[in-house]
């Protein structure tokens, strides 16, 4: 058996992977965060804030897990502050 995973993002523009779940997801479903040059970390609605990203499923259990696994401060190289934390749960 070889590796049948979906194709995320066929025709749908970029696909990232999720630092919670590993599980790829296009862009759409996914909150971008940005360690920004100047120091800190920050949501990136937008998608195009400067620095370097990584992504999370915008459900409360992908933000729990990496939260609980400190996921997203691995992938950005910094810790994210409580403060970024509370506004990623805050988003519905
Ligand atoms: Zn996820």
């Amino acid at each position: 058996m070889g590796k049948s995973r979906p194709k995320a993002g066929d025709g749908a523009g970029p696909v990232r992977t999720c630092v919670a779940c590993r599980q790829e997801a296009g862009k759409r479903e996914l909150i971008r965060v940005v360690r920004r040059p100047e120091g800190g970390v920050a949501l990136d609605p937008t998608g195009r804030a400067s620095g370097r990203g990584a992504y999370v499923h915008a459900t409360a259990e992908c933000i729990e897990v990496a939260r609980k696994r400190r996921a997203l401060d691995r992938a950005l190289g910094t810790a994210v502050e409580p403060a970024v934390w509370s506004e990623l749960t805050r988003r519905p």
